[in-house]
């Protein structure tokens, strides 16, 4: 991806701007941002991913900040640190399974340390595996579920290591 492609991305699906004002910006044809936007398809889903998820907990902030936050956190689990690579690495291999993961399991989810707050603090949001988040609920604070994320912590990497 060029670094133009790059830049429509952001002004088409993240401040979803009209092609007339995009083409302008970067001086470039309609027809050429019309075949970018076909070759840009996976890139594209993975940002309208993240749209949805900004959708569904609705936050407050325009989704353009809420894709720069999401972006610069690191992606794994605060708990037990596993990453979304380790976590399809166990799945294809039969190392791990559950019938949730038609729904939940590949991807990391939101965590609020203290679920009481707002999901706008960012400062308050983590990163979290579909198993620390669903066992976490909201009964143990992120103090206390960490020393349970690093006893998982272990238990994946004994998997891993398998
Ligand atoms: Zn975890």
């Amino acid at each position: 991806m060029t670094q133009q492609q790059k830049e429509f991305l952001r002004l088409c699906i993240i401040e979803q701007q009209k092609y007339d004002e995009i083409s302008k910006t970067l001086g470039v044809e309609k027809s050429t941002l019309s075949k970018w936007y076909e070759e840009l398809k996976e890139e594209r889903l993975k940002i309208a991913a993240i749209r949805t998820l900004w959708k569904r907990k609705k936050f407050i902030m325009p989704f353009s900040e809420f894709y720069t936050k999401f972006m610069s956190k690191e992606r794994k689990c605060f708990y037990c640190e596993i990453t979304e690579s380790e976590i399809n690495e166990l799945i294809e291999s039969g190392r791990l399974t559950t019938k949730r993961l038609a729904t939940r399991g590949r991807k990391l989810e939101l965590d609020r340390k203290e679920p009481n707050l707002e999901y706008d603090n960012f400062e308050n949001l983590v990163f979290a595996c579909y198993w620390c988040n669903n066992a976490k609920t909201d009964t143990f604070t992120d103090e206390e579920f960490l020393e349970i994320g690093n006893k998982i912590k272990e238990i994946w990497k004994r998997r891993l290591e398998n």
